[in-house]
């Protein structure tokens, strides 16, 4: 079968990570016998600099006829964010196309290894076994496309910004979060603020509704300001976590630190069509762009993704998960996750160790 992929692979480390991620996808087409057509696209700055548009209508046509989009990075130095080129750009992009596709759920793996406990900031006696959380965050309803304005109110200036949820938008990324869980640990952590939002509390009400529907999966119920604390405290105790917009978008920042590097991060945007956007949930480094030293993993596990969700291929998606797991145990470390010990290795290195360690080339060489 022939699969459709529009690579963007935007500004900064973009590229370089891209590069590398793609040598991975056409290992996995050679070893287990799939044609992965990939056709290139301008984002970002980069489609800039040819189009005076950070999405060229041509990038938008390709990914509207491909079977799933992989993403790089965009943006510019933040101190550069106010000339032409960079202005808006992450706005015109990459949320632009989250916009145009309905991309509904987000899907975040945040993993930490016991060989990995360096990097993160929390005691070796709380991380335990290591840290194995997807979060599914709502990507389409709260604040953010809620009714918005500002004025002034009796010489004041006043500006709001409207909450909203349909029962349908929480009961499409609810049922993703349980079917998600049936399939790990059987546990789905909902997150919310019923205490005090309407909003929430018709999340809580559908959520439960949905919970029915998979009496195999047990149903954890937390306020957000909670959840926050219980995340520092028991990371291990989390399996699937749901929640919405707003809240995902602060809690999974939170939940990135505890992985050590956002180098090593990858994440999913899905509509209900079941089309996917992949992409690492960095940005794009501009401190360390061209030096040929990022961290190429976040990419890589974005393409595992793609392979799982997009096209059901999970023995693939497995293998380059196990393969990046053996190395990093290994050692090999680049700069973002190295602090003195292993073995630092730069871009290229570190895909080429992968490489290694992927299922049936491991068998070949052995
Ligand atoms: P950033 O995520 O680019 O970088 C933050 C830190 O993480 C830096 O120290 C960087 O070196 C490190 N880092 C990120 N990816 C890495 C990798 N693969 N390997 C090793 N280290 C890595 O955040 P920023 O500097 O605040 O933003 C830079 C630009 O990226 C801005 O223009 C911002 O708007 C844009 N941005 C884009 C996206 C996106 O494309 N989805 C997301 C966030 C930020």
């Amino acid at each position: 079968m022939k699969y459709r992929i529009a690579v963007l692979p935007g500004d900064g480390v973009g590229p370089e990570v891209m590069a590398q991620a793609l040598r991975i996808l056409r290992a996995v087409g050679d070893d287990y016998g799939h044609e992965f057509g990939t056709t290139f696209g301008l984002v970002g700055g980069t489609a800039y600099d040819e189009y005076e548009t950070h999405l060229p209508d041509e990038t938008l046509a390709l990914c509207e006829t491909s079977d799933a989009v992989l993403f790089g990075s965009v943006g510019g130095p933040v101190i550069q964010q106010n000339q032409k080129k960079w202005k808006n750009c992450e706005a015109n992009s990459i949320l632009a196309l989250r916009k145009h596709f309905k991309f509904n759920a987000n899907y975040r793996p945040v993993r930490l290894q016991p060989e990995m406990e360096a990097l993160c900031p929390l005691k070796k006696d709380v991380i335990g076994n290591g840290i194995d959380i997807l979060f599914i965050r709502e990507l389409l309803g709260d604040a953010y496309f809620g009714r918005k304005d500002s004025t002034t109110d009796s010489g004041q200036r006043v500006a709001w910004d409207e909450s909203v949820y349909t029962e349908e938008q929480v009961r499409s990324v609810a049922r993703a979060a349980f079917a998600a869980a049936k399939a790990r640990r059987r546990k789905v952590t909902s997150v919310d603020k019923a205490n005090v939002l309407e909003a929430s509390r018709l999340w809580r009400t559908v959520v439960r509704e949905v919970a029915q529907e998979f009496p195999a999966v047990e149903l954890e119920e937390m306020l957000v300001d909670n959840f926050a604390m219980q995340l520092i405290k028991r990371p291990t105790d989390f399996d699937v976590v749901v929640t919405t917009n707003m809240f995902g978008d602060i809690l999974t920042d939170e939940a990135a630190a505890l992985a050590g590097s956002l180098g090593l991060l990858s994440s999913a945007s899905l509509n209900t069509d079941g089309f996917g956007l992949y992409e690492p949930p960095g940005g794009s480094a501009p401190d360390i762009a061209g030096k040929g030293i990022a961290n190429p993993i976040g990419q890589i596990m974005s393409v595992a993704l793609m392979l799982r969700f997009s096209f059901g291929l999970e023995r693939e998606a497995n293998a380059i998960e196990l393969a990046v797991e053996e190395t990093l145990r290994a050692g090999y470390r680049t700069a973002d996750i190295y602090r003195g010990e292993g073995t630092l290795v730069d871009t290229k290195q570190m895909t080429d160790q992968i490489l290694a360690r992927m299922p049936v080339r491991a068998v070949a060489s052995a």
